[in-house]
């Protein structure tokens, strides 16, 4: 019997987006089905109050927000890229009889993942136009490529050295055995068929590679949630959610701001180290005088949700014995003294009287002080924009995995704190 809760949207928005273009894809079908208005950047832009709008930069980052009538930010940032595979410009070759293409790392990927499975091929298509060119999103349903590993008579100390690949030489797919027409032109004419337009219009495929098994609910209760890309998926559905769900009225202006680019550094025109959400949050206040803008930066409050690490109860000695994050046991507060997240005491405080208030319970995460730590868009916002701001995220398992694994029950905490953040005044 499947159990009924709001973990299955999430998992059917996941499925949805195999790349950030399908991800901002379906939060802008979905805002607009909530009243969301879409905005463009190149017009001129006449905000009433209460009103809801969102706006996207390369179809990839997007930002979302309800106009309030106070000189107040509430922000969720999030990012909408994960670690994978990508095609290379020229990707097709033949070797040894077989068509392969050629793919470039994104990201900090757990490469050994990717084998054996069954993978297909998403992303965006860019079109010759009369004038200028444009681009079409793709997605092919059916598996289309494989990373086979070497059998083990081949690689007998696999079991005891672990599996080394190359990046260059061992990660090439295989797409089909060698015929006439090169693979190029046989994914070209693939292509073509599926957007129904002629394969000299195509001039160019910015597609990754996904694992076509949809995600699910697992273990004896569907405690737990085993999907691609829940890092960090997870966290834009939830921010959305509570975003869209939150419809009494604010004196605040509630904002989501998702970006691409954050698993390679953030600095691009989309990333979070662009002007993009400083451009939004300027204009949102355009109507009224400088001096507005600077007081609601300072009255503002910025969370940044990303997932966490739970203990692996194999490798528990990889944490801090005193920071242990546990599954469904609520979303947890990162903080680093080398300042890698942007937690402070008053913003950790912050959250932690969300998640009382919400009747959530809540974690608290540092690394272990001789491991590096990982990073967030948390302190590149907070350096752009000057805004007091919290790291959080739900515990997980087998981060940047080809399927990653997070808990039921958290997914819903992390909803519940967000629209009581929607909902509370931060001071
Ligand atoms: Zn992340």
């Amino acid at each position: 019997m499947k159990k009924e809760t709001k973990t299955n949207p999430l998992l059917e928005f996941i499925d949805r987006s195999p790349t950030p273009f399908h991800a901002v894809q379906e939060m802008t079908d979905y805002l607009s089905g909530k009243g969301f208005n879409e905005l463009n950047e190149a017009d001129s832009w006449d905000l009433v109050p209460n009103g809801k709008y969102f706006l996207t930069r390369n179809g990839s980052s997007l930002i979302a927000f309800t106009v309030g009538s106070k000189p107040e930010f509430k922000i969720i940032g999030a990012h909408t890229d994960s670690p994978n595979l990508r095609l290379k410009p020229n990707a097709g070759y033949t070797k040894s009889g077989y068509q392969q293409l050629g793919v470039e790392v994104y990201g900090g990927v757990l490469l050994s993942t990717w084998t054996d499975r069954d993978l297909s091929l998403a992303g965006r298509v860019i079109l010759a136009g009369k004038k200028k060119p444009s681009s079409k999103l793709i997605r092919f349903d059916q598996p289309l490529l494989r990373i086979p590993q070497l059998a083990i008579h081949l690689n007998r100390d696999v079991n005891k050295k672990g599996l080394i690949l190359n990046e260059q030489n061992h990660l090439p797919p295989i797409f089909s055995l060698k015929k006439k027409s090169s693979p190029d032109e046989i994914l070209k004419k693939m292509v073509a068929k599926e957007l129904k337009c002629k394969p000299a219009d195509i001039t160019g495929l910015e597609l990754s590679l996904y694992d076509t098994q949809p995600g699910t609910l697992a273990g004896p209760e569907g405690e737990f949630i085993f999907s691609g890309r829940l890092d960090n998926l997870a966290s834009c559905h939830s921010a959305m959610q509570a975003l869209a769900e939150s419809t009494k009225k604010d004196p605040a202006t509630r904002v989501i701001a998702f970006y691409d680019h954050e698993e390679v550094g953030s600095e691009t025109a989309q990333g979070a180290g662009s002007p993009f959400l400083k451009d939004v949050l300027e204009r949102i206040v355009l109507k009224e005088d400088r001096e507005t803008f600077f007081r609601a930066m300072a009255n503002s409050f910025f969370i940044s949700a990303d997932m966490a690490h739970a203990v692996h109860p194999n490798y528990s000695e990889k944490h801090d014995a005193q920071h242990m994050p546990i599954i469904n046991s609520g979303p947890v507060i990162k903080s680093n003294a080398n300042q890698r997240y942007a937690t402070e005491g008053l913003s950790s405080a912050w959250f932690e009287m969300l998640c009382k208030k919400a009747g959530v319970p809540v974690q608290k995460f540092v690394v272990r002080s001789d491991l590096g730590c990982g990073s967030t868009i948390g302190p590149i916002t907070a350096a752009n924009l000057g805004i007091r701001t919290v790291d959080v995220g739900n515990p997980m398992l087998s981060m940047h995995s080809i399927r990653e694994m997070s808990g039921t029950k958290d997914h819903e905490y992390m909803i519940r704190v967000f629209k009581e953040f929607f909902r509370s005044a931060t001071g």
